[in-house]
């Protein structure tokens, strides 16, 4: 009987998406855990499962469908199980998802995060289901929830939430709202907390970084060199930076930063006027090539990424090929490339010429080729190079082999000989690879 009273519920988190997502979810498993939960990996045994979802493209969307129905047969056999859905899918279907599958017991909106632990208290009392997706224009979703960070080596930061660009292929904007930045004080106060933790990395996460503090007298420059000079701090990281708002004195704080990290993920997503106007970038190939121009002018050593998007609607063969021709001349040091993938709600679904799949499948492989042989070119420069790494733990396939990554977010393999994760070794490149360098200590 006293076994029965002590015994904690069990909670499952399941995660898809973008690392805002990771980092909400963060703020979810915090208050799981003061109201009595403890992480479990076997879904069988959970009290409590919870889908925290992403709506960016249609696959994902399938795949969380996918996962709700097997967990049809849990609930069949534990009808005290509580089940959510949280995150974008959430946010954007909301009521419709408890019509499709009524073993659903609440939908959790992006913005209300921080209610996670009143609504499955009142669940847990009634049993009765919740919808609760309302985005509240000015609210900022799970700034005081308790945070079970995913690592101990390094911190998401949130810093925004929500994005006012409107790209017309993206979703985000509908399902995120409006931009609203966190007071400089606040973030400040958590990436203090984080660091006295024993964090020496941190990452700031916003959609876009860049308009931080839009409105008020707080920039992103300015947050940045604070964060900079946080006591005991190592490393600083941000993401994602639109490129119409990388303004030159962001650049600047890079460059002068002595912790800000020489990496710079600036998605462009096409390589073509035209196209980026339908997309509704808000910036041309000239101005684009004209702000890597003073990145690198400003910062020689910085790696740049990027996100490129293949087979949106009217995208011609001239487009692409002028795409690969940007991609050789502004040589990313690696690029996510993506199939443009129809998005109800936004105005790119419904846009004349769209691509046939076939043609959106061979223009990616000869994308990736591109692009692949450029990041193995830029890698191969680094043979022979001493560069520091911060120590992550074993690679997925050898227990003798540990990662690690250095300030320009490349990782590193080498082989273990005692290093301890949360090191700063400096390594040796010995093997550059398309993806990985493979290097030795020094
Ligand atoms: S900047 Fe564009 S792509 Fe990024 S989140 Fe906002 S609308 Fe989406």
């Amino acid at each position: 009987m006293q076994e029965q009273h002590t015994k904690r519920k069990k909670a499952k988190l399941l995660v898809y998406g973008c690392q805002m997502n990771r980092s909400d979810a963060e703020r979810m498993e915090g208050q799981l855990q003061e109201i009595g939960y403890e992480a479990t990996e076997d879904m069988s045994e959970a009290d409590l499962i919870l889908i925290n979802t992403c709506c960016v493209r249609e696959t994902a969307e399938d795949r969380v469908y996918g996962k709700i129905g097997e967990i049809k047969h849990l609930k069949e056999r534990n009808p005290q199980l509580i089940f959510g859905i949280t995150g974008c899918m959430a946010q954007k279907e909301g009521e419709k998802l408890i019509q499709r599958a009524p073993h659903i017991d609440f939908v959790l909106g992006t913005n209300r995060v921080h209610e996670l632990t009143r609504i499955v208290e009142e669940i847990e009392a009634e049993h009765t289901p919740h919808v609760e997706v309302g985005v509240a224009e000015t609210e900022l979703p799970a700034l005081n929830a308790p945070v079970a960070r995913e690592s101990k080596l390094t911190a998401w930061v949130p810093i925004m939430y929500g994005c006012n660009n409107f790209c017309t292929y993206c979703i985000v904007p509908h399902v995120r709202g409006r931009e609203r930045s966190r007071s400089m004080e606040d973030i400040l106060q958590e990436v203090e907390g984080v660091v006295a933790e024993g964090c020496q990395e941190v990452t700031l996460l916003g959609q876009n970084v860049n308009s931080y503090g839009n409105g008020s007298e707080e920039s992103f420059a300015e947050l940045l060199r604070q964060v900079d000079q946080v006591e005991g701090i190592r490393r600083v990281r941000f993401m994602t930076s639109h490129p119409k708002d990388l303004s030159d004195e962001v650049i600047e704080a890079i460059r002068d930063g002595e912790h800000i990290c020489e990496h710079i993920h600036l998605p462009v997503q096409y390589g073509s006027d035209a196209i980026l106007k339908r997309m509704n970038r808000k910036y041309t190939v000239d101005s684009y090539r004209a702000l890597v121009k003073r990145i690198r002018a400003a910062i020689p050593e910085v790696s740049l990424t990027t996100d490129l998007i293949v087979g949106f609607p009217g995208e011609t063969e001239e487009d692409f090929s002028a795409m690969l021709d940007f991609l050789r001349e502004i040589r990313y040091d690696s690029a996510y490339t993506f199939i443009y993938s129809k998005r109800s709600g936004t105005p790119a679904a419904t846009m004349e010429n769209q691509v046939e799949d076939s043609v959106k499948h061979e223009r990616l492989t000869r994308l990736m080729e591109v692009q692949n042989e450029i990041s193995r070119e830029i890698n191969e420069t680094l043979k022979g190079r001493i560069m520091e790494i911060l120590v992550e733990g074993p690679s997925k396939n050898d227990e003798a082999t540990w990662t690690g990554r250095t300030r320009t977010n490349k990782m590193v393999l080498f082989p273990h000989k005692g290093e301890q994760a949360g090191d700063f070794i400096q390594v040796k490149i010995t093997q550059p690879q398309t993806w990985v360098l493979k290097g030795e200590q020094v």
